[in-house]
């Protein structure tokens, strides 16, 4: 079938690890489909699995989790999808950096006219995630306030909107002003920067003492203790990323003494694991993105090959909202 440009690690490390290559595309085998990438999402957990954080099934391994594309080739058995149609995929292992490949149907969710390749691949993963941890890990009401860290991030940026949308008050934490500016502009309600406002006591003041329904936190060790501050009493912290590292062990002690709370840890592929919450999820997401809820422009763009300054951007927190890979060389 071809060859294929693909983003593959022979060791885990920093961003310098990630090569450049060219593989020979097999032809889709039962139930798969040869998908011809439009458009790459780039996702923070790809620097984990880059860097050695989230261990690798084995090395050397391709890299990526999200993309959109055209319809290739399907193999035996495949009657859901067609050549020619545009879907996208982000719960399909690793190999997404690439500028064409071979995926389990099952995988695979259409994408609507009205969404188009490069705002899927922009949002897919991140707005799942999103749709999952404010309906499903805890269903946030209208009129409840949430805690949400890294706000201005791409999962965080479509969190405010979907919320806002739902009437819950968003509390984000940024690292900068401009981000901050960026977060209420999307629907966030108050904003903290947390390099240098003290979260837990601005919490505190915000919800007059009382504290925030629900916690989400993606930063991890920066911020994951300190946020069994924030909560009220029975309310629940979710950890569900690692942006500054693991978070420390805790006593389970201390969710007793902070106010009966609840802490969990979840991860999106174990709430879009049956297809049909993969193809309800996904809808939930297209269906903000047509109606203009969620704001699915990606607000950066490197080129496939450029990926090395892709992640290096994303680890030194200079990139907000949503960032995707282009295959095709010419963008800038
Ligand atoms: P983001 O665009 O949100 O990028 C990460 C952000 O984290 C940065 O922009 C930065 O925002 C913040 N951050 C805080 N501390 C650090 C640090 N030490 N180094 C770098 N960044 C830091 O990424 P994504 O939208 O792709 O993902 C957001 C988070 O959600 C990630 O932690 C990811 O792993 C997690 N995730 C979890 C899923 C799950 O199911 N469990 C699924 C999808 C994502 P600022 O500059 O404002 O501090």
């Amino acid at each position: 079938m071809g060859n294929t440009t693909v983003i593959r690690v022979h060791e885990t490390g920093g961003p310098e690890v990630l090569r450049v290559e060219q593989a020979e595309l097999a032809a889709p085998g039962h139930g798969e489909v040869l998908v011809r990438h439009e458009s790459i999402g780039v996702n923070f957990i790809d620097t984990y699995h880059r860097s050695g954080l989230y261990p690798l099934p084995g090395l050397p391994s391709p890299i990526g989790q999200e993309a959109a594309g055209v319809v290739e080739a399907v193999g035996e058995g495949v009657t859901e999808f067609g050549v020619g149609e545009a879907v996208a995929y982000a719960t399909a292992g690793l190999g997404a950096y690439a500028d064409a490949r071979v995926v389990p149907a099952a995988r695979l969710v259409p994408v609507p006219a009205a969404v188009g390749c490069r705002r899927a691949s922009a949002v897919l993963l991140k707005g799942m995630t999103v749709e999952y941890l404010v309906r499903r890990t805890f269903r946030v009401e209208p009129g409840m306030t949430v805690l949400w860290h890294a706000a201005a991030g791409g999962v965080g940026l479509i969190a405010c909107r979907w919320l806002a949308e739902l009437g819950v008050a968003v509390i984000g934490t940024v690292s900068s002003d401009a981000k901050a500016e960026l977060a209420r502009q999307h629907g966030c309600s108050h904003t903290i920067v947390y390099a240098r406002e003290k979260f837990v006591e601005r919490v505190r003041e915000l919800t007059d003492g009382r504290g925030v329904d629900v916690v989400y936190d993606s930063v991890g060790r920066d911020t994951f203790v300190r946020g069994l501050d924030c909560l009220r009493p029975r309310g629940l912290l979710v950890g569900f990323g690692n942006a500054s590292g693991k978070p420390e062990p805790f006593d389970p002690m201390l969710l007793a003494q902070k106010g009966s709370l609840y802490v969990t840890r979840p991860t999106l592929f174990h709430y879009v694991a049956e297809r049909a919450e993969l193809l309800a999820s996904a809808r939930e997401v297209f269906d903000r993105v047509a109606r203009g809820v969620i704001d699915a422009e990606p607000r950066h763009e490197w080129p496939l090959q450029e990926v090395i300054d892709c992640h290096r951007a994303l680890e030194a927190r200079q990139t907000s909202g949503s960032a995707v890979l282009s295959p095709r060389a010419e963008v800038g």
